[in-house]
C-alpha cells in the first residue's frame, strides 16, 4: 500500500522536480521585522535565504546554492546577544571557519508557545560564553558577547566582520544528535532549517503550516528587550535577540 502511493507520487513528480525540491531546502519566508514604535533595533543586514551578505556582494554558490542559512544582525562587539525564548544550552564551543564560536539553546513548545521544538544556533561569539551545557535560560537572558570570530580573511578582511549570525531549526521532537569536524552541528530529529522569524510568527498550530507559509509578504511584530532587560510587551514567550533602545520614556 506505502509502496504503491510512493510510486503514485514518484510519477506525478518528474525526476527534474525532485532533485529541485531537495537542492532548495533554503527557502524564502516572505517575512518582515517590524519593532514596537518606541524602540530602535538593530535591523536584519541580511535576512535568511538572501542571496547577498550585509554589503550587496554575493555569496559563495558552494554554500548552500549561495542562499543564506540564517539571518544576520551587524553588531558592535561585545553587544548582549540574549535568548530568543527560554531554553537550554545544548551546545557552546569554537567552530571553524564561518562559524566562530557559538552557542546552541534548545527551547521546548512550553518555552515559546509554539507547537514545535526551536533550536537556535548563535555565531561569532567575541567569547565563549560563562554558561555550559545544561544550564537554563530565561527569554532575553544573555547568551554571550557578539564579535566576528570564524569572519576574518577572505571577503571580510583581516579584522571580519561583527555580528550575529542566526540559525534556527524547527522540529517536531526535542531528540538531537550532535555532529559536525568541529561537534559545531546540533542536528534535531527531522528538524528543519528555516527563517528564525517564524519563531514570532503566532498563529501557527501545526509545524506542517511553516513550509506552506503564502508568498504574500507577512510582517511578524517579535517583542523586545531593553537595556535594563524588560521585556515589552512584558507577556511575550519570544524576544528579539539584541537589546533594544527606548525611544521615548512610558
Ligand atoms: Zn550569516
Amino acid at each position: 500500500m506505502r509502496l504503491a502511493i510512493l510510486l503514485a507520487v514518484m510519477l506525478a513528480f518528474p525526476a527534474q522536480a525532485q532533485v529541485e525540491r531537495r537542492n532548495h531546502s533554503i527557502i524564502a519566508s516572505g517575512l518582515g521585522v517590524a519593532f514596537p514604535s518606541d524602540y530602535a533595533c538593530e535591523p536584519i543586514s541580511s535576512p535568511f535565504a538572501s542571496p547577498t551578505r550585509y554589503d550587496g556582494s554575493s555569496r559563495r554558490g558552494d554554500r548552500n546554492a549561495g542562499l543564506h542559512g540564517g539571518m544576520d544582525i551587524s553588531l558592535k562587539a561585545g553587544t548582549r546577544l540574549l535568548a530568543i525564548a527560554g531554553g537550554e544550552i545544548i551546545a557552546l564551543g569554537e567552530g571553524g571557519a564561518l562559524e566562530g564560536i557559538y552557542i546552541w539553546l534548545r527551547h521546548t513548545p512550553i518555552d515559546t508557545g509554539s507547537p514545535y521544538f526551536v533550536f537556535s544556533k548563535y555565531q561569532h561569539l567575541s567569547a565563549l560564553p560563562g554558561l555550559k551545557v545544561g544550564d537554563r535560560v530565561k527569554a532575553g537572558d544573555v547568551v554571550g558577547l557578539s564579535g566576528a570570530t570564524g569572519t576574518a580573511g577572505k571577503h571580510y578582511g583581516p579584522n571580519g566582520y561583527a555580528h550575529l549570525h542566526l540559525t534556527t531549526f524547527y522540529g517536531p521532537s526535542g531528540e538531537y544528535e550532535i555532529k559536525g569536524m568541529h561537534d559545531s552541528m546540533v542536528s534535531g530529529q527531522n528538524a528543519q532549517l528555516d527563517d528564525p522569524l517564524i519563531l514570532y510568527l503566532e498563529d501557527i498550530h501545526d509545524i506542517s503550516a511553516l513550509r506552506g507559509l503564502p508568498d504574500k509578504r507577512q510582517t511578524v511584530r517579535p517583542a523586545v528587550v531593553d537595556a535594563d532587560g524588560r521585556i515589552f510587551p512584558e507577556s511575550r514567550k519570544t524576544v528579539w535577540p539584541v537589546p533594544c533602545k527606548v525611544l521615548t520614556k512610558h
